[in-house]
């Protein structure tokens, strides 16, 4: 299906939104998960910091206020639809655009430096800034557009190892709490701990990232993976790190695992974590020209 010129403006317009909108309104299921934690909390330091995370909620969407003063890396995950006819390259300068314009027309802080000089185009764009990833979905007539501005808080507690198959099942799990105990209260726990397993070493971190985007609740497919979430969801909890790392029975929100098939003499594992505000925020094209929001 060709679509029409007029989709690139849309889309432009679609993730100038998807930016502004993101940093204001928590997800819904992400807000839920912290009321349930906040209702199970016994002690008071953590009862309090709840409440000032609900406080901040409510007037992130009520005020459309900031929650968070960290406006993030920008980070789309773009899904085509297998039958939409799109210029990649035009696509590709819609989301840019879009981005400079949040940060323009808001205005945002931008958080965006060039690595060694610390040079700052007040744009929160930047070489291979914002960061795109592509996916293909059969059968489709949707651009599904899935935002996230990554805050360096948690994005800086980022770990990744290349295991060896001897490690096994109990090398991973031991990893990912060593990495969840030494990042202690750095993330803004409670967090949403992604888990990559597998692949090469720049997939399994990838893997690790989009783990965190999946919505509070949802499992992974295969049921040796699901098990291993909750497990370890279970034990992250025990460690009374909870919120802001000031004591608690929630250290993390939830337990995502990604996972693809690696090479024999490889077991490779990256944790990304990402902090209690969790933001992210979806727009769904239709060629049509029709804009569905979601989370
Ligand atoms: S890690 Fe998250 S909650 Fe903490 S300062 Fe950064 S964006 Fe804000």
């Amino acid at each position: 299906m060709e679509v029409p010129e007029s989709i690139y403006p849309l889309i432009e317009n679609a993730c100038r939104d998807l930016y502004i909108k993101s940093l204001k309104e928590i997800p819904p299921d992400v807000v839920e998960a912290i009321r349930r934690a906040a209702a199970t909390e016994t002690l008071e330091v953590a009862k309090r910091i709840f409440s000032h995370y609900l406080q901040s909620i409510d007037l992130g969407r009520e005020q459309k206020m900031i929650v968070c003063q960290d406006t993030g890396i920008p980070i789309y995950w773009v899904k085509i639809g297998g039958n939409l006819r799109l210029d990649g390259a035009k696509l590709d300068d819609a989301i840019v655009r879009g981005t400079e314009r949040a940060t323009r027309e808001h205005p945002l802080r931008s958080s965006i430096v060039s690595p060694l000089r610390r040079e700052n185009r007040q744009t929160n764009c930047g070489e291979r800034i914002p960061i795109i990833h592509y996916e293909f979905q059969r059968d489709s007539d949707v651009l599904d557009i899935l935002f996230m501005p990554k805050g360096s808080g948690s994005e800086n507690m980022s770990f990744m190892k290349m295991l060896v198959p001897a490690d096994g099942v109990n090398g991973i799990k031991r990893f990912v709490l060593e990495m969840v105990v030494g990042a202690g209260p750095k993330p803004c726990p409670p967090t949403i701990v992604g888990i990559g397993i597998g692949g090469s070493s720049d997939l399994c971190m990838t893997l690790a990232k989009k783990a965190t985007t999946r919505p509070l609740g949802s499992r992974n497919s295969d049921s040796e993976m699901a098990a291993l979430e909750l497990e370890l969801l279970d034990a992250i909890n025990q460690t009374g790190i909870g919120p802001q790392g000031l004591g608690g029975n929630t250290t993390a929100l939830a337990v995502h695992i990604e996972s693809a098939w690696t090479h024999i003499t490889c077991n490779p594992v990256a944790v990304n974590m990402q902090c209690w505000r969790a933001e992210r925020r979806r727009a769904r094209i239709h060629a049509d020209g029709r804009v569905e929001e979601g989370f």
